[in-house]
């Protein structure tokens, strides 16, 4: 249960003054939903101004207040045109205030011919003439205006303004209350930081390095000391041994030799799994190393040794396919198989929970459907979890941990996440690396173009289609970006001009599009009647089609690296040469030029995320987040890769002197928990 000083924090955002349905909506879109939100929303950055006496001492381009009579109104003689008020300054300098639409009327009143006001803006020069548009500001008092001297700006959605957002986040700050501290005596001395609620007030208020420091290293400490509280349970919780014989692997009949990271890596699984204690064992492999083999092979281990196994897809459309891939390679052992979603419904579904409970399922596949309530094993030996959602995978350790025994876990990821950060997401987890292709691949032919050429491009796609190949064309869509309605907009007008050049052969999958939908269009994409799948990024989580040899990414220099890899790792996966083009906008920041130079240079995941995270890393304090899958909210890469250490040894400490929590600071680390909604982590300390 949540502790009562935390109600206020996760009271919904209606209590707040000016909030109603209209408001609701744009605040949604932003997942600011309730009070903790809104104090989480941290500010992008900040407009600093300068108060200068006259105009004569400001740059053009600069944010300034100053002190400004005004002198006469005009009006524009077109109706469209903009409304000015001419104001002269202290040396009798003119400038104009320039408004449009209906602002205008806004103009009027504040602003009375003859009255002196504060106005706070950004000088502009047009025409020879000094103007402020639209002024953010205009006061009647110099108190008024030095009030605004520094300003934050936060991001926003459409139908919400500054103002409106600044408004709620001081209502917010005005109702959190100041909460015992959790962060361990020494760091807190040693770093001078605020309290936790100073550090929230400090945050909204200016650029303040020690404050935002704080509550990332909050964020960082709630995560690690959750992941730790689910690794100690784990610990405690009885195992099973399971020694696998052998005899249903000899059956397999793999058309290669497995490599040698594979051979390694099935290696260190079995012997965790021989061991009563329960594994927790991370196998990190780029796209395309072979993972399901080595996840294959464990689930034999667990099932020779009288066990079950399971499998757990990140979605719908990926635990199709690993039961369609599994089920082939499993064919000649004789291993009983299941599909089991969310989806499966009345007498299929109940045979299938019969045989898990029977004992007569050996591997099921699944997305969470498999470990609802309603769902009981014989005997469960064995979890994979083929994660996507990084930290989602210590959640789901916690649904393993229903049964009497704990079954053994192995996390499967495809992104190449760099050494310092696997401790960040998983915690402490054994890892076994896929560092090794398998023979035979070849290299990805990687071409960055400007979309100016687009029609070039379309014409080689379909110079690529008539050799019987296929492609895909990928579309941006940024989760939680106050875009997504336009991106979503772009997706489906690029299918539908793909479509009139191509015809019937081209198909649409997205986020948004029913679960249906999604399938039957990527079920005839994979069957080959489909020749061009045009795609957001729910084609990255894992999809083969070794037909498909081109790759087309729109705006790709709105991916991160990571990003753009998986994506790319979708094609190369057959025996025909595989390219890849990654068109460009006009407007490439350095960064970006870098990060898709990078991209054509190399192949490799593991370097890719190295490079991605130097990068991003530096200097990024307030920057802002690429997509919203990102495992913290609150720590940038930067200070992930500086404050991680410190947590997680602050954490490991509070949990060897009290792993239950119960003093009175170990009370104050639940706050943090459930503030950081790592609530997961609290859970193990009930009834374990
Ligand atoms: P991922 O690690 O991305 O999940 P997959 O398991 O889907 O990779 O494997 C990618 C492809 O490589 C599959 O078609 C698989 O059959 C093939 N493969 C896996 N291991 C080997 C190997 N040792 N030699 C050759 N091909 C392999
Ligand atoms: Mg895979």
């Amino acid at each position: 249960m949540r502790p009562d000083e935390l109600n206020p924090l996760f009271a919904e955002t209606d209590g707040l003054d000016g909030v109603g349905p209209k408001l609701k909506k744009p605040l949604e879109k932003l997942g600011l939903t309730r009070v903790r939100d809104l104090l989480y929303h941290l500010p992008e950055r900040f407009v600093v101004r300068r108060a200068v006496h006259d105009l004569d001492e400001a740059q053009v381009g600069e944010q300034v207040v100053v002190a400004l009579t005004v002198t006469e109104h005009r009006a524009s003689r077109s109706q469209r045109g903009p409304y000015r008020v001419l104001a002269s300054d202290a040396k009798g300098n003119v400038c104009a205030l320039t408004y449009f639409g209906r602002a205008s009327y806004t103009a009027k009143k504040q602003l009375p011919v003859g009255e002196k006001r504060w106005v706070a803006g950004r000088l502009d020069q047009y025409d020879q003439m000094l103007q402020i548009v639209h002024p953010d500001h205009v006061s009647e008092t110099s108190d008024g205006a030095m009030g605004k001297m520094v300003e934050p700006i936060y991001r926003l959605s459409e139908g919400l303004t500054q103002p409106r957002v600044a408004s709620l986040v001081e209502q917010s700050l005005a109702r959190a209350p100041e909460l015992p501290e959790w962060i361990e005596p020494t760091t807190f001395d040693r770093e001078g930081w605020p309290a936790w609620r100073d550090a929230l007030v400090l945050a909204h208020r200016g650029e303040n390095a020690k404050a935002r420091d704080r509550l990332a290293y909050d964020e960082l400490f709630a995560n690690a000391l959750a992941l730790m509280l689910v690794r100690q349970s784990n610990k405690a919780r009885k195992g099973q041994a399971l020694q696998g014989d052998g005899h249903l692997r000899d059956k397999l009949q793999l058309p290669f030799p497995l490599t040698g990271a594979q051979v390694r890596s099935n290696a260190e699984i079995a012997g965790d799994m021989a061991q009563a204690s329960p594994m927790l064992r991370l196998l990190q492999g780029d796209v395309g190393a072979g993972k399901t083999v080595v996840a294959l092979e464990a689930m034999l281990v667990a099932v020779e040794a009288g066990a079950q196994a399971a499998l757990l897809a990140p979605t719908e459309l990926l635990a199709r396919q690993h039961f369609e891939t599994l089920r082939k390679l499993a064919a000649p052992t004789g291993v009983e198989t299941a599909l089991l979603t969310g989806r499966d419904k009345g007498k299929a579904r109940e045979s299938i929970l019969m045989g898990l409970l029977d004992g007569s399922i050996d591997i099921v596949v699944g997305t969470h459907a498999i470990f609802q309530q309603s769902v009981s094993y014989k005997n469960l030996g064995l979890v994979v979890i083929d994660e996507q959602h990084r930290f989602g995978v210590s959640q789901r350790l916690m649904l393993t941990q229903k049964g009497k025994v704990t079954p053994h876990t192995l996390a499967m990821t495809a992104t190449p996440i760099p050494r310092s950060l696997v401790l960040a997401q998983y915690g402490e987890m054994e890892v076994s690396r896929l560092d090794e292709l398998p023979p035979g691949r070849q290299a990805i032919d990687t071409r960055v173009l400007p979309l100016d050429r687009l029609d070039d491009i379309v014409a080689a796609v379909g110079r690529h289609l008539e050799t019987g190949q296929q492609a895909y064309w990928v579309c941006p869509m940024v989760r939680d970006s106050e875009n997504m309605d336009d991106d979503l907009a772009a997706a489906e007008a690029r299918y539908a001009a793909l479509r009139e050049r191509f015809g019937d052969d081209v198909v649409l999958v997205h986020g948004q599009l029913a679960p249906e939908l999604k399938d039957s269009g990527m079920a005839r994409f994979a069957a080959g009647e489909a020749k061009v799948l045009v795609a957001t990024t729910v084609i990255e989580v894992g999809v083969d089609v070794p037909n498909a040899t081109l790759m087309v990414i729109e705006q790709a220099e709105r991916f991160g690296l990571a990003q753009l890899h998986q994506l790319r790792g979708r094609v190369g996966r057959g025996s025909e040469k595989s390219t890849c083009l990654l068109l460009r906008g006009n407007e490439l920041s350095e960064t970006g030029k870098q990060r898709l130079a990078l991209m054509r240079e190399t192949q490799d995941g593991f370097r890719l995320a190295e490079e991605d995270l130097a990068l991003r890393g530096g200097g990024e304090l307030l920057g802002t987040r690429q997509s919203g899958d990102e495992a913290f909210n609150i720590a940038s890469l930067e200070q992930i890769t500086r404050l991680l250490p410190v947590a997680n040894a602050d954490a490991k400490l509070l949990v060897e002197q009290e792993g239950g929590l119960e003093s009175e600071r170990g009370k104050a680390a639940r706050l943090v928990l459930y503030l950081l909604e790592r609530d997961w982590g609290v859970q193990t300390l009930r009834g374990g």
